[in-house]
């Protein structure tokens, strides 16, 4: 059992320890009340390996390199494409998921037991005979 909570295709949060997790291997990316991409490889593309010239000449239609860029974050441990941004150089990562790890906690109940969502079972109801239900028309 693990303690863990999916967040995207290849990101999931263990609540336990408060850690991003990668989905595919398990890698402990980084601390969940951080931004997970401190913790993954991050690769800066030239727009014009991407984006191949549609046309012949000096512009392509590719993003011109001088104010854009591309980068991808890849997991340490499998070396899944987990993200990308297309960003102006110089622009830090941005932190597009902060999730409120103490309402997860709450929600999932991680204090040493295994995360679920919480199924209640439905309330027990009195039995009725199908002549004493609400609504019902003899
Ligand atoms: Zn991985």
């Amino acid at each position: 059992m693990t303690d863990s909570v999916d967040i995207t295709e290849y990101l999931a949060i263990d609540l336990r320890s408060e850690t991003w997790l990668c989905r595919k291997c398990g890698h402990k990316i980084g601390p969940a009340r951080r931004n997970y991409k401190e913790g993954l490889l991050l690769a800066n593309r030239d727009p014009r390996e991407i984006h191949n010239p549609v046309v012949a000449g000096e512009y392509g239609f590719a993003p011109d390199p001088a104010w854009c860029r591309i980068v991808e974050f890849y997991c340490p441990g499998c070396a899944t494409l987990v993200e990308n941004e297309y960003l102006p150089p110089g622009h830090p990562i941005t932190h597009d998921i902060e999730l409120d790890i103490d309402a997860l906690k709450a929600k999932y109940g991680a204090k040493g037991r295994a995360a679920k969502p919480a199924n209640k079972p439905a309330a027990k109801s009195p039995a009725r005979s199908p002549g004493r239900a609400k609504g019902a028309r003899r």
